[in-house]
């Protein structure tokens, strides 16, 4: 979904730096909480799929097949994190593919599917093994995000399955734009959803993602009804875009319905950091002379998530 705030990247291969690191989360969080009024800034989706066997040499039939029954991902990164993306060490990783637009986003290399690596569903689910011990010691787990992860349902299903059975904590971060494609067996191997709640006004939601907001009203509504997933809502504030009193309390109505599974509000100021990426593709950047959120700005929209009975980050 890209539109996560700062980036606790780890560097792979050194276990102990990671345990130390994930030790130091509750600094960190304070740390983040400090820096994103001063510096808003993007991960650096560090590693791409770096030490990730990639099936490039698969032909097109079946590598299609593959990605139809979910044992193949079109991957474009992933990244071990600490204290973003849910709680805990977590390996995050993204996804290629995406049916919004928003103006905002700070990857708009993960738009297309085809630009992706292709990736096993086996392949994630060893790594997942391999840092089942940093899972278990920092509360962390596994989360797959994008890009739109729903585009790809049948990998994602594969991957939280093949998680569970391992005992570890699984997360996606999505729009639900496509929640139609999250099923209700997906969602019963699905602990935490980082749902991001883009704009609260159906206009506002149009010109922010080019989509449409109910299909992400209607996804919050099955996960306020069944109850068993936990909520965390991701919200983008944009000067001049998303920041309009009347988007905002439209907003806090909609999640006030599903009080009972959310457990926190996430208010992430707007950046710049994505805007090279649109130059280097080609694409038309509408946010050129858009500024981050002022501390202040960003401090009354949390208040008001607050003055609603959320717990705000
Ligand atoms: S365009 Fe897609 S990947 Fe980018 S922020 Fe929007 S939902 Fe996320």
């Amino acid at each position: 979904m890209m539109t996560t705030p700062l980036s606790a990247g780890i560097p792979v291969g050194d276990g102990s730096s990671i345990v130390a690191r994930a030790r130091r989360s509750a600094d960190d969080d304070k740390q983040l909480r400090d820096q994103d009024f001063q510096a808003p800034m993007s991960r650096a989706l560090g590693l791409g799929t770096a030490g990730l066997v990639e099936l490039t040499e698969i032909e097109r039939h079946e590598r299609l097949t593959r990605m139809r029954e979910g044992t193949l991902g079109s991957v474009h990164s992933w990244e071990l994190v600490t204290a973003v993306d849910g709680p805990g060490t977590r390996l995050t990783v993204f996804l290629n593919g995406c049916g919004l637009r928003c103006l905002y986003c700070h990857n708009p290399d993960t738009f297309l599917m085809k630009d992706g690596a292709p990736v096993s569903s086996d392949e994630i689910l060893g790594r997942i093994r391999r840092y089942r011990r940093i899972f278990r010691a920092t509360g962390g787990g596994i989360t797959i995000s994008g890009g739109e992860a729903m585009m790809q349902p049948e990998f994602v299903r594969r991957i939280f399955h093949g998680a569970k059975e391992m005992g570890v904590h699984t997360c996606l971060d999505t729009s639900g734009f496509l929640g139609v494609n999250c099923d209700d067996d997906i969602l019963d191997h699905l602990d935490l959803c980082l749902l991001d709640v883009k704009s609260g006004l159906p206009d506002t939601y149009k010109r922010v993602t080019s989509g449409e907001l109910q299909p992400t009203i209607d996804f919050g509504d099955r996960l306020a009804a069944r109850g068993t997933t936990r909520v965390w809502i991701r919200f983008v504030l944009v000067p001049g875009l998303t920041d309009d009193w009347d988007n905002i309390h439209a907003i806090g109505e909609i999640i006030s319905k599903w009080k009972n599974v959310i457990d926190r509000v996430e208010v992430l100021p707007f950046h710049q950091m994505g805007r090279d990426k649109w130059h280097s593709l080609g694409l038309k950047y509408e946010l050129e002379e858009t500024k981050p959120p002022t501390p202040e700005a960003t401090a009354k929209i949390r208040e008001y998530f607050e003055s609603l009975g959320f717990e705000v980050h």
